[in-house]
C-alpha cells in the first residue's frame, strides 16, 4: 500500500490516510441534484472525487464508492427554503418530476462518460429509500434529537455538544448561508435547526409525497445522504466528498444527524473541491453562459481537455474558466497524444526506471493529490532515456488515474477522415495501374506526383504498389 496524505476539512491540516479497515475504503459522495444539466463546475468535483478514488486504488485499497442521485427534498436555498429544484424543473419543462430527474440522470451520466468519471459502485436515488429514511427520522425523535412543529419535523441543533464540526461558522457567517432565506421559518426552535421532513411547506404544488408518522409529506435534503450511506456503507464511513459549499449547511447537517442515530463518529475525513469560477464569480445554472459539456463539444473541445484543465490546478485552490486557457490545454493535449501515439511498442520493460517514475507519480498524488505535479512526472517520462515499452508502460500506469485517455486511438471523427483518405489513395494506386498496362506512363507518373503534392509517397515492389505518409 502506498502512502496517501490528503487534507481533511474536520482536522484542518494534512494528514496521513488510514480507512478503518486494513486496505478498504468506504466512501461517500453527494451525487447530482437532478433538475438540470450539470454544468462544468459541479462536474469539476466530480472529475477530483474520480481522481481520488482512482488514486486510492491505485494506491492498492479496494474502495467501495457510494453515490447518491438527489430527486426530492433539495430547496433553491441550502437551508430549506426557496422552492423544490426538482419542481422547479418539472416546471420548467412542462414534465413531471420523475420525467425531469430521469432525463437529467442520463444526462448527468453521459457527461461522466465523455469526461472518463466512472460510476460509482452504488448510484441510489433518494426516492428509492423514503422508508429508510423515515426509519432514521423515527429512532433521531426517539433519542430527543429531533421535534415537531408546524407538522414538519426538525433536528434539533441546541442538544448536540458541538454543531459547527467542519467549519469555524459563527452567527456573522451563517447569515451569508442562508442569504437567500428571505422568510424565516417560525417553527425552529433555533436558528441552525433543518428540516427532516416536511408536511407543511409553503408549496402545496409538491408532486412526491409519502404517507409517513407524521402525515403525508417528504424528506429534507440532508437526511438522504446519511441515510443512503449507513445504508451501503455501515456505521462508520472512511471519507466522504463533496464542493466546498456543501460544508455548511450540508455536511455538518450530515454529521450532526449520522452522529445522533449512531451514537458515535462516523466519518473520519472530509474531502472537499474548491470552486470552478467564471468572470463573474461563482458558476451558476441560472446567471452566465451555462457552462456544459455539451457547450464544450459544439465550440470544439474534446471534453477530456476539460479534464486536463481542472488536472493542472489543485483541487483545493478556486479555479476560473476562461477559453483562452482551454485553447492553451487543447493544444498541449493534442502534442501530448502525438507524442504518446508515436512511441514504439517494442522493448524489453526496463523495470529500475519504471519503479522509479511511479514512485515520483505516487510521491505528486499521494501529497493531497498534486496532480499538475503529476502531470510534470508523465511529461518527464516522455523526455526520460528509457526505451519506448517502458514509457508506453507507465503512460497507461498513470493514466488509470489520470483518465485522459492517453492511449486511446484518434476519435472516431479521425478515423472516418482515414478510411476516406486510404479509399482515395487505393483507387488512385489503381488508376495508376490501370495506366501502365496501357503504357501511359505520362498519366502513371501525374498521378504518382498528385499523390506526393498531398504527402503520400508511393513505392513499387514485388508484391505491388505500397504507400506511405510522409512526416
Ligand atoms: P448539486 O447538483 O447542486 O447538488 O451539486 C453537485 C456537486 O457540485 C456538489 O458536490 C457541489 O458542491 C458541487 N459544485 C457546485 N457548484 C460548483 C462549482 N462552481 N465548482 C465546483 N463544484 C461545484
Ligand atoms: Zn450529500
Amino acid at each position: 500500500m502506498r502512502e496517501v496524505n490528503l487534507y481533511n476539512t474536520l482536522s484542518k491540516k494534512i494528514e496521513p490516510f488510514h480507512p478503518n479497515e486494513e486496505g478498504k475504503v468506504k466512501m461517500y459522495t453527494c451525487g447530482p441534484t437532478v433538475y438540470h444539466y450539470a454544468h462544468i463546475g459541479n462536474l469539476r468535483s466530480y472529475i477530483m472525487e474520480d481522481i481520488l478514488e482512482k488514486y486510492l486504488r491505485y494506491a492498492g485499497y479496494n474502495v467501495k464508492r457510494v453515490m447518491n442521485i438527489t430527486d426530492v427534498g433539495h430547496l433553491t436555498s441550502d437551508a430549506d427554503s426557496g422552492e423544490d429544484k426538482m419542481l422547479k424543473g418539472a416546471k420548467r419543462e412542462h414534465k413531471t418530476v420523475m420525467e425531469i430527474a430521469e432525463f437529467y440522470k442520463k444526462a448527468f451520466f453521459s457527461d461522466c462518460d465523455k469526461l472518463n468519471i466512472k460510476t460509482p459502485d452504488v448510484v441510489e436515488p433518494a426516492t428509492n429509500c423514503i422508508s429508510e429514511f423515515i426509519h432514521m427520522i423515527e429512532v433521531l425523535i426517539e433519542k430527543g434529537y429531533a421535534y415537531i412543529a408546524g407538522g414538519n419535523v426538525y433536528f434539533d441543533t441546541s442538544k448536540l455538544k458541538e454543531y459547527y464540526v467542519l467549519s469555524n461558522q459563527n452567527e456573522e457567517e451563517l447569515q451569508v448561508g442562508v442569504r437567500e432565506d428571505v422568510q424565516e421559518d417560525v417553527n425552529k426552535k433555533n436558528k441552525t435547526d433543518f428540516v427532516l421532513w416536511f408536511t407543511k411547506s409553503k408549496f402545496d404544488s409538491q408532486e412526491l409525497k409519502w404517507e409517513s408518522p407524521w402525515g403525508v409529506g417528504y424528506p429534507g435534503w440532508h437526511i438522504e445522504c446519511s441515510c443512503i450511506s449507513i445504508k451501503h456503507l455501515g456505521e462508520k464511513l472512511d471519507i466522504h466528498c463533496g464542493g466546498v459549499d456543501n460544508i455548511f449547511p450540508h455536511h455538518t447537517n450530515e454529521i450532526a444527524q449520522s452522529e445522533s442515530y449512531l451514537g458515535h463518529k462516523w466519518c473520519n475525513y472530509w474531502f472537499h473541491v474548491q470552486h470552478l469560477n467564471d468572470k463573474s464569480g461563482k458558476m451558476s445554472k441560472s446567471k452566465g453562459e451555462f457552462l456544459t459539456v455539451s457547450l464544450l463539444e459544439e465550440k470544439g473541445y474534446n471534453p477530456l481537455v476539460y479534464r486536463m484543465f481542472c488536472l493542472q490546478s489543485h483541487y483545493r485552490k478556486p479555479l476560473l474558466f476562461s477559453y483562452e486557457v482551454m485553447d492553451n490545454v487543447k493544444i498541449a493535449y493534442d502534442k501530448l497524444k502525438k507524442r504518446i501515439s508515436s512511441l514504439g511498442k517494442d522493448g524489453e520493460m526496463e523495470e529500475e526506471k519504471i519503479a522509479e517514475y511511479q514512485d515520483k507519480f505516487a510521491e505528486a498524488m499521494g501529497n493531497d493529490l498534486n496532480t499538475s505535479q503529476a502531470l510534470t512526472v508523465l511529461y518527464d517520462v516522455l523526455k526520460a532515456d528509457m526505451n519506448d515499452a517502458s514509457k508506453r508502460f507507465l503512460v497507461a500506469d498513470f493514466d488509470k488515474v489520470l483518465s485522459l485517455g492517453l492511449l486511446d486511438e484518434e476519435s472516431s471523427e479521425e478515423n472516418e477522415i482515414d478510411a476516406e483518405l486510404k479509399d482515395m489513395i487505393e483507387s488512385k494506386i489503381a488508376e495508376r495501374k490501370a495506366a501502365k498496362k496501357e503504357k501511359d506512363f505520362a498519366k502513371a507518373d501525374a498521378i504518382r506526383q498528385e499523390l506526393l503534392d498531398k504527402g503520400i509517397e508511393i513505392k513499387d515492389t514485388r508484391e505491388g504498389t505500397v504507400w506511405n505518409l510522409i512526416k
